[in-house]
């Protein structure tokens, strides 16, 4: 795994301090720690690939879409450190790849093209490949869970955030954030997919005993669904990034923020609240945007 550390550039992660509406938010800019294996999902990797490490097989096999930023970060994860990666990807196999393909592509990976109703069986498309490593889709569980608890090495140990806002898919991330938690603050875990009613049980499969009370699921701000955009938030995107130099994605980072802008609109934090935004990432998926349309 040296590789792979020496590769990620941990010294451009830091804490970049912004006012809105005269609140003070701490963003922690995981962001930068590769345009690929960015944000959280280093973290959520990591103890998959000790264990694969650990065991003998020689394939390292995950699940994903089509512009999953998993599927990217895994990709270019075996290419650093020299393993073979397969990705099993949601529907059938394009007649033009997207840009996050054609990276992985470029970075080793090999694909297995599933239709959308196999996809949903992933069990036995394990069972087909015992030979596989397999992590599943996102890196969700408890292994990934245990990884992202220790993205709280990036906090100062000094701080009490009230609130932590973070955008949330699998719920993976959210829940080592949580269990990590030092203190009883908030932890605001912005739901970009609509009507995912499995959440609630997921999260609770992934949570240590006593620290839900923490978690504050916000649902409103998935703007229409998982990866779906409106101009507004678009524009929204570009604004963050005018005044602030903050470049967000579409999917995750872009509608977690935008919840927490909200916040600061309608003054819902209290007096002497300590903000904290976990930036996770997730750049490259804008490159499925047309070039002209983001300003960054
Ligand atoms: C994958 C991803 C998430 C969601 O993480 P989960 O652990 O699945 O909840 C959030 N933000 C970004 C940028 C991501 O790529």
């Amino acid at each position: 795994m040296d590789e792979l550390l020496k590769y990620l550039q941990w010294g451009k992660v830091d804490i970049q301090s912004i006012v809105i509406d005269g609140y003070e938010i701490d963003v922690l800019r995981l962001d930068k720690l590769d345009p690929l294996i960015s944000g959280n999902k280093w973290f959520k990797l990591k103890y998959f690939l000790s264990e694969y490490f650990l065991s003998n097989k020689n394939v390292f096999a995950t699940f994903g879409g089509a512009y999953s930023n998993h599927i990217a970060a895994t990709a270019r994860a075996g290419k650093e450190l020299g393993i073979t990666t397969v990705g099993c990807i949601r529907g059938e196999k394009p007649k033009k790849y997207s840009p996050t393909l054609l990276q992985a592509e470029k970075d080793g990976m090999q694909f297995q093209f599933v239709s959308r109703e196999n996809y949903q069986n992933k069990e036995e498309i394990v069972d087909a490949f015992p030979e596989y490593y397999w992590v599943p889709e996102g890196g969700f569980g408890s292994i990934g869970a245990k990884g992202a608890q220790d993205i709280w090495q990036f906090l100062p140990q000094n701080e009490s955030y009230t609130d932590i806002f973070l955008a949330m898919g699998t719920g993976t991330t959210v829940a080592g954030i949580v269990n990590g938690s030092p203190s009883l603050g908030k932890v605001h875990a912005v739901n970009v997919l609509k009507n995912n009613y499995s959440i609630n049980d997921e999260l609770a499969s992934m949570l240590h005993q006593n620290k839900s009370q923490n978690l504050v699921i916000e649902n409103e701000f998935h703007f229409g669904g998982y990866a779906k955009k409106t101009p507004e938030l678009l524009a929204f995107i570009n604004k963050i990034y005018e005044d602030f130099q903050l470049p967000l994605d579409f999917v995750y980072t872009g509608k977690a923020f935008y919840a927490l802008f909200t916040y600061c609109l309608k003054k819902q934090f209290s007096n002497g609240s300590k903000i904290l935004f976990i930036h996770t990432g997730g750049l490259q998926g804008n490159n499925s945007l047309s070039k002209d349309v983001l300003k960054f």
